[in-house]
């Protein structure tokens, strides 16, 4: 399965992550968090518009 890794010392908690996935995987928490790993599309789009680069891969495993 694919999901995006948080690097969660540089994620500034701003949720734009969280609204640009289609698919409902992230959730903000404490920082940027995945909560749904299963309906992951690898599409990238949270790894793109995230502002502080915090979204290291989008990694198939
Ligand atoms: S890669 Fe695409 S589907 Fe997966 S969490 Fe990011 S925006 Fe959502
Ligand atoms: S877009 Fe980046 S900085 Fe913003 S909540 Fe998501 S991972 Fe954190």
């Amino acid at each position: 399965m694919a999901h995006p890794v948080i690097d969660a010392d540089e994620c500034i908690s701003c949720g734009v992550c969280v609204d640009t996935c289609p698919c409902g995987v992230l959730e903000l928490q404490d920082v940027a968090t995945v909560v749904d790993e299963d309906s992951c599309a690898a599409c990238g789009a949270c790894q793109e518009a995230c502002p502080a680069g915090a979204i290291t891969e989008i990694a198939e495993d």
